[in-house]
């Protein structure tokens, strides 16, 4: 079993659950997967190991799993919640608008905000959650290439431009 399954199970059974099937099943694909997982990829995951769990089932395992703090909720950019184990504390995000990329951010970044967030505003307690927007490397690189191409389009000949179209996405 892994690590953040069979911990997950310890905190199941002190409050009182079981570690059902389907909840053992939901906990692996979190488990498993490299990136944030929306419900329906999940569910569809699920049901690749068994047809028969529905999708309100997942939603309502991930409500009780999010309340017990062993999954965390995101929101990005204004789409659809993505689910990950929670694992460690602070957790922040950079995320491409392009293609939606999404990388953890070092926590030594943020150096002793949490302190001054205190200091300052005189907040406890707090817990951090950000999100960082903007463009990746290859995105920006692609957008700043189209952003060329378009300043020039206007005075290059027909032959040019058509040759151009195929870079734009
Ligand atoms: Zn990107
Ligand atoms: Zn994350």
């Amino acid at each position: 079993m892994h690590h953040f399954v069979s911990s997950s199970n310890e905190l199941l059974r002190k409050r009182g659950y079981r570690l059902t099937p389907q909840r053992h099943m939901i906990l692996s694909v979190i488990q498993e997967a490299s990136e944030h997982l929306s419900v329906d990829q999940i569910t569809e995951r699920v049901q690749q190991r068994n047809p028969y769990v529905s999708l309100s089932t997942v939603y309502r395992t991930l409500e009780l799993l999010r309340e017990l703090g062993l999954v965390r909720e995101n929101h990005f950019l204004g789409e659809q919640p993505r689910y990950e184990a929670v694992e460690g504390q602070a957790h922040h995000h950079l995320v491409c608008r392009r293609c939606r990329t999404t990388i953890h951010l070092d926590e030594a970044l943020l150096g002793n905000l949490h302190e001054q967030l205190q200091g300052q505003y005189g907040f406890h307690g707090l817990t951090l959650d950000l999100v960082a927007v903007g463009y990746c490397d290859t995105c920006w690189q692609i957008l700043q290439r189209q952003e060329h191409s378009s300043e020039s389009m206007a005075d290059t000949p027909a032959t040019e431009h058509e040759e151009r179209q195929d870079q734009q996405i």
